[in-house]
């Protein structure tokens, strides 16, 4: 279903400039203490920060862990607005959550994962939003599904949430990868092209899980042309009580963002460089998942090789192998693919199993 949502534009928010992109929001996963807040925010405004984000009510996976501090914590960002001057912003899961942000002055909010997952937690979120002016950033979903997160828009805009934007923070596989979630940047690139219009953030910190990664994840959305990125920021995060992994300090947060290139489009020429970059960039993002792909794939064949080596079953059986290129010729052909093509990829890919499970014996 084609639908259509009635935004404003980021740069009439008044939180962001753009160009130059990217837009950064920033702060820690949690906040701590007052201390930790108030001296977090002076090392972020430090470097230029305005818009400053701090977890307030925490949704954790284990009960027992840190849960955060409720409302004293809204007190400490009260304090960061008033002494320094900055924006700032919280997650909110309930009704009662959006109550007290507007209570304390909460100049933007945004919806968790676990809570775009759940329309009955969106549609009383965004009951409580009505005739409220603050922007609303809605993360994907846990799981990789497009329409829940594109609902959860369409609930809020119904409200009149039209300071609308998105944080793209990948999702949970149950796969073994080297970041904390899947990037699935194909859900990103997918929901910008449906609403062009649309703000979309990456959230690079809980898509990594770990500070190494955040540079490479970071270019990342802006080779896709993203607008922003929320960065988990902490003034001492081996000392932070959630995602003390993936937090930068301040410091480190600058000398991340000033390594990113960032190319913007202004004349024609560079509006079609950059719309090559971008395509490309899409293009390196469905190369990686191929070749993840080709990897799982070589795992279970492997575990086959395992097995018939066990049973001493011979290694090439072509009944099946003639059933497999059938099938796939056949999905090919309903997508479009030239299944002669298709047919002589799976062939270089079927020899290459076989040399795997020829090795195993
Ligand atoms: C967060 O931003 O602190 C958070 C809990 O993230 P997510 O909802 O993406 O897991
Ligand atoms: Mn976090």
């Amino acid at each position: 279903m084609a639908s259509k949502l009635e935004l404003i534009p980021l740069n009439d928010w008044g939180f962001f400039h753009l160009p130059p992109r990217p837009c950064v929001i920033a702060g820690p996963c949690s906040a701590e203490s007052e201390e930790q807040v108030m001296v977090t925010a002076e090392g972020l405004k430090a470097i230029g920060i305005n818009v400053f984000r701090a977890g307030i009510w925490k949704p954790r996976t284990h009960p027992g862990s840190f849960e955060g501090v409720g409302t004293d914590g809204l007190r400490w960002l009260q304090r960061v607005k008033r002494e320094l001057g900055l924006h700032v912003c919280t997650e909110v899961a309930s009704a009662k959550h959006v109550f007290e942000c507007i209570k304390y002055g909460v100049d933007m909010v945004w919806l968790g994962a676990r809570t775009t997952a759940n329309p009955f937690l969106v549609q009383e979120i965004a009951d409580a939003l009505r005739d409220t002016d603050i922007p609303v950033l809605v993360k994907n979903p846990v799981n990789p599904d497009l329409d829940l997160w594109i609902g959860a828009l369409e609930r809020l805009n119904a409200q009149g949430v039209r300071k609308l934007g998105v944080i793209h923070r990948g999702v949970s596989t149950s796969q073994k990868i080297k970041y904390r979630n899947a990037p699935q940047w194909d859900m990103a690139v997918e929901l910008r092209t449906r609403f062009p219009e649309l703000p979309v953030f990456a959230d690079p910190s809980h898509m990594a899980g770990k500070r190494e990664y955040l540079q490479e994840l970071s270019q990342r959305a802006m080779d896709l042309g993203l607008d922003g990125l929320m960065v988990e920021s902490h003034c001492n995060p081996a000392c932070a009580l959630s995602d003390a992994a993936q937090q930068l300090t301040p410091e480190g947060l600058i000398t991340m963002l000033e390594s990113l290139v960032v190319r913007d489009a202004s004349t024609e020429d560079e509006k079609f460089n950059d719309t090559l970059r971008q395509l490309r960039a899409q293009i390196d993002v469905l190369d990686e998942n191929l070749v993840f792909s080709l990897a799982s794939r070589m795992k279970v064949s492997r575990q086959i090789g395992e097995l018939k080596k066990k049973q001493s079953v011979a290694i090439v059986q072509p009944g099946r192998w003639d059933e497999v290129l059938e099938r796939v010729a056949a999905s090919a052909a309903s997508y479009g693919l030239d299944p002669e093509a298709v047919k002589r990829i799976w062939n270089v890919i079927h020899d290459a199993s076989v040399a795997e499970q020829d090795s195993l014996s």
